[in-house]
């Protein structure tokens, strides 16, 4: 007996941690950018998983990956070598352009271990004294959820309650390039920040913040640690979001889509000088670099190293922006896009990010609020410009009504 959407939701209820307040759609199938409800209801998804699923839902040449790995090897544990990671490793590296990879699974965990990286290179490479090394993050800020990130987040939700927290950062605000100057000194290991923020509500810096922060964190010996778990890998037009400046950080953090929407893949891909701190035995993950990850993981670079992913999201980000632009005057206030991503702020007087999502919702185009009247658009880089016209109507639809 297959149970309706209302009976699941209410399931929930009693058995589920309450750390998420979901639309009310109940999902049961997927494929491309389209998602089908338990009742047979289609929407259109322009969430993808919080870019987790860059490249469609049920990617055929992802699954096909996975399938083909799931019939041969699955774990190994780094206890001993599987033969699909070198693989994945040359592979990304050099679609990043540096030189190692740390493989992990989750963005949190990349975050968690860019910071021990980090911090280990300011002790050895550096020469910071003994536990004293800091590092500077921005305001607003969204990293993760494990108690050191959430420690140094500035979203009061997302911290009280869960101290105390672990020292050593320093923060400053976003886009302000004097006053992170200000804040590294002669302690600092890293800056660590997003080319964009986008839980914030896709923030955008000015053009040239990111290359002050190269510069800066070159002049004062620093690491520059870009967490691209979002940003990267197609989003905004390019690989990496750093590239709309020609940036190159010493650090990057993946995740997200590199686990193809299939299974948690994320990694720390930085240069020798820097992951080469890490010795054995001094950091390590059960399924991290599992054969499963690392097949999956290499499928997607394979993806992106055509440029045709991002290509789209570039094209596509012109209806995207062209589309938001027509909009603004008729319930929407203002909007920042880059890419196939974009965040919309809605006429407060029309309803919350939540109400609008849910109108949304109910007129089959899935979406997330970020904060107050600001909704995310980031649709699959395999939308169809006729998808995304249509999802661009239906807003247009749902403003006017409200
Ligand atoms: N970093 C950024 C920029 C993110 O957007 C996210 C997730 O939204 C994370 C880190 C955390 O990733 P995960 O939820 O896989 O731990």
């Amino acid at each position: 007996r297959t149970r309706s959407s209302e009976d699941l939701i209410r399931a929930e209820g009693p058995v589920l941690a309450h750390n998420y307040h979901p639309l009310p759609v109940v999902v049961a199938r997927a494929e491309g950018a389209w998602v089908e409800d338990v009742e047979g209801r289609r929407y259109l998804d322009m969430l993808a998983g919080y870019s987790a699923l860059n490249f469609g839902h049920r990617n055929p040449a992802l699954i096909a990956a996975a399938h083909e790995q799931l019939d041969r090897l699955t774990l190994t544990s780094r206890a001993f070598h599987n033969d699909r990671l070198a693989g994945f490793a040359e592979r990304l590296a050099a679609l990043t352009g540096l030189d190692m990879v740390l493989p992990m699974n989750t963005g949190a965990e990349a975050v968690e271990s860019g910071i021990k990286v980090a911090r280990k290179w300011a002790y050895e490479v550096k020469g910071v004294p003994a536990d004293r090394a800091t590092i500077v993050v921005a305001a607003e800020n969204f990293h993760g959820r494990t108690t050191t990130i959430v420690g140094f987040s500035t979203d009061e939700t997302a911290r009280a309650g869960f101290g105390p927290f672990a020292p050593g950062f320093r923060i400053v605000p976003y886009n302000d390039l004097a006053a992170l100057e200000a804040a590294v000194d002669e302690t600092t290991a890293a800056v660590l920040i997003e080319p964009i923020q986008g839980e914030a509500g896709v923030i955008i810096p000015d053009d040239g913040y990111l290359t002050g922060v190269r510069e800066l964190t070159r002049r004062m010996n620093c690491l520059f640690v870009a967490d691209e778990i979002q940003s990267g890998l197609g989003r905004t037009g390019r690989t990496l979001a750093v590239e709309h400046e020609r940036v190159v950080p010493d650090v990057v953090l993946l995740g997200k889509a590199l686990g193809g929407g299939i299974v948690p893949v994320s990694a720390v891909v930085a240069d020798r000088e820097v992951l080469g701190v890490l010795r054995p035995g001094e950091h390590g993950s059960t399924f991290g670099g599992n054969p499963l990850a690392a097949a999956v993981g290499t499928a997607v670079v394979e993806l992106l190293e055509t440029g045709a992913f991002q290509r789209r999201a570039a094209e596509l980000g012109t209806v995207l922006r062209d589309g938001l632009t027509g909009l603004v005057g008729k319930g929407v206030v203002g909007f920042r896009a880059r890419g196939l991503w974009a965040g919309v702020d809605i006429d407060p007087a029309l309803g919350t990010g939540r109400e609008i999502s849910a109108r949304l919702m109910n007129e089959g185009v899935l979406v997330k609020d970020t904060h107050g009247s600001t909704i995310r658009l980031a649709p699959p880089l395999t939308i169809t410009e006729e998808e995304l016209l249509d999802a661009l109507s239906t807003l247009e639809r749902v403003l006017v009504g409200a």
